[in-house]
């Protein structure tokens, strides 16, 4: 009788926690412990942003998992004893016999001088909600679209953010009064999907008149003077700055030693093992090197994906019955562009010298493709 304790109710861990509870045999215990008590289906957010989303539809309560047998305990993972199998949590110790890491990334604003202060965050639902009501009001002046720093989850979202901003102001006929520019330290949009990839987002962005300035790396915000000021020194005006935070893994992840140099936690790409024995890691907080030597992105479909390989390679070691499986590094997502359009990226990325990335071009199916996605998903795990 075995007892898998899953950290974490995002994505990889509702997936992975369902499962291994469907997998399992009835003697074995699985537990999701997580610090919200909900799953908050972040891809949404950008729809909140847009009003085409409300906040209660997106989220789900975890305590709706104990109904297929998983155990659900809210309460923040503080500390990671591996050696004695248990974990410290804010409701008390917690053993576990195989352990499953899925809490994700920390957003770190105070990493970036200025940025809590004079952004709007889009990767939470409070500043997407703050976002909608900043856009309500807004009819002219200069939007600045900004990444902190490298890696951030869902390469493609800053770029879904410009797009659909473009779309907002040209519906409300606007968008003479209104400049949007990208600010971003990476080289090119997406660079892990390769140059092909990056050359036809940034072509996208041209024609929509959205500017974009790769190679920016900011070194703060001025919040009085309303200017991101990067590394060079100089600075870009703005009148509404929305951000992607920095990102670091939660401090928890940090003090158990199990990261390495990249601040993430190294594992074996198809095993989702960690270098501690019985502990699996997977979805953003992990990192995996590719051939090209860059990381797999931090995504939803990843954590996804990992989520099902970890569950059948654990079912297997514990249900001699069931077969194993491994994470193929296959993965795809859609850019949404406006006007009721999305493009679509697909490939492998464990393919050598470098992921095989292809984008299809915006189109009504394809974002249809994205909306029923989102209806299947939320309805399947709850
Ligand atoms: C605006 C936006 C758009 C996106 N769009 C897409 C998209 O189109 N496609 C895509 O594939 N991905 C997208 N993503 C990325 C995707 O949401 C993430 O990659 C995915 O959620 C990662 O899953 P995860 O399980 O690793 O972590 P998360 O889903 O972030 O879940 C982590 C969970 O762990 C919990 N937790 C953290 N620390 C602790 C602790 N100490 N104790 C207990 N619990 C803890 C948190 O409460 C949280 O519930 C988007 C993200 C954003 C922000």
């Amino acid at each position: 009788m075995a007892h898998v304790v899953v950290v974490g109710g995002g994505i990889g861990g509702v997936v992975a926690a369902s499962e291994l509870r469907r997998r399992l045999g009835r003697g074995d215990r699985v537990t999701l412990v997580d610090k919200g008590g909900r799953h908050v289906f972040q891809p949404d957010f950008l729809w909140v942003m847009m009003s085409w989303r409300e906040p209660e539809r997106i989220q789900r309560d975890l305590a709706r998992l104990s109904r297929r047998g998983i155990e659900v305990v809210t309460a923040e993972v503080r500390r990671l004893d591996s050696g004695a199998h248990r974990l410290e949590t804010s409701a008390g110790p917690l053993a576990y016999d195989r352990l499953i890491l899925a809490p994700g990334a920390e957003l770190a604003s105070d990493a970036l001088e200025g940025f809590s202060t004079a952004a709007r965050n889009l990767y939470t639902l409070e500043g997407a909600m703050r976002l909608r009501e900043d856009l309500s009001a807004f009819r002219k002046g200069r939007v600045v679209v900004l990444i902190s720093s490298t890696p951030f989850k869902c390469p493609a979202a800053p770029y879904e953010t410009a797009f659909l901003l473009d779309y907002h102001f040209r519906r409300r006929g606007v968008r003479d009064s209104v400049s949007i520019d990208v600010v971003t330290p990476e080289p090119q949009p997406m660079p892990v999907a390769g140059a092909e990839v990056g050359k036809a987002l940034a072509g996208m962005l041209r024609e929509r008149g959205i500017g974009y300035r790769p190679l920016s790396k900011p070194a703060r915000v001025d919040s009085a003077a309303r200017d991101v000021v990067l590394g060079t020194g100089e600075r870009i005006p703005f009148d509404l700055l929305v951000g992607v935070p920095p990102h670091r893994a939660p401090a928890f992840v940090r003090e158990t030693g199990l990261t390495d140099g990249s601040g993430w936690i190294p594992v074996d790409p198809r095993t989702l093992k960690t270098s501690v024995e019985h502990v699996y890691a997977l979805g953003d907080v992990t990192a995996i090197k590719l051939a090209n030597g860059m990381f797999l992105p931090k995504a939803g479909v990843f954590a996804h994906r990992q989520a099902e390989a970890v569950a059948r390679t654990l079912a297997a070691e514990l249900t001699p019955r069931a077969d194993g499986g491994t994470f193929d590094g296959i993965g795809h997502c859609w850019v949404e562009t406006g006007f009721g359009k999305a493009a679509f990226g697909s490939g492998d990325f464990f393919a050598a010298p470098a992921p095989r990335v292809s984008l299809r071009n915006p189109s009504r199916p394809l974002r249809w493709g994205k909306v029923l996605f989102e209806r299947r998903w939320l309805r399947r795990w709850f």
